[in-house]
């Protein structure tokens, strides 16, 4: 059971206190309401440590606020609207992705036999079937990795 009771003095006690008004009739009841003199006492502790908080972290200004939200709108605004060029940049690098591929197996045996026509000697050496077909494969998909990946990075 609480049996604690505030003294019906106490709101008028607490200004004073806040006000540093009341002179020897607030100093005589506080040496006598024990109940006052703990509500004052932890006042004026609740007081210095805000006090201490604002010096230290200071609130800022509606102006201030003001600015910051409009950045932040401008800011958000400004990344919707760029957000077409985005897509339509991820789009044009699987679409290049897509044509270099087509154009890598149309073109790739020609290309491929004009690489040996360049070297004679060393088209008579004997090779597996597959391989030119497997090299210029394997060119043109690190050549499109790197390609994307460079064009992603980019886009971001
Ligand atoms: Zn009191």
């Amino acid at each position: 059971m609480n049996e604690f009771s505030p003294c019906p003095h106490q709101d008028e006690v607490l200004a004073a206190a806040a006000s540093h008004a009341g002179g020897e009739s607030l100093a005589s009841h506080l040496e006598q309401c024990a109940s006052c003199a703990d509500a004052v006492l932890v006042q004026t502790f609740l007081g210095a440590g805000a006090a201490a908080l604002a010096a230290a972290a200071p609130v800022p200004g509606p102006e201030a606020l003001l600015r910051r939200s409009a950045r932040r709108d401008r800011e958000r605004a400004l990344a919707r609207s760029q957000l077409p060029i985005r897509i339509a940049g991820r789009v044009a690098v699987v679409a290049g992705a897509a044509g270099t591929v087509v154009a890598g197996v149309r073109l790739g045996p020609a290309a491929w036999s004009w690489l040996e026509s360049l070297a004679p000697a060393a088209a008579s050496q004997p090779s597996a079937p597959a391989s030119p077909l497997l090299a210029v494969g394997a060119l043109v998909l690190s050549a499109l990795v790197v390609g994307i990946f460079t064009s992603w990075q980019a886009a971001e």
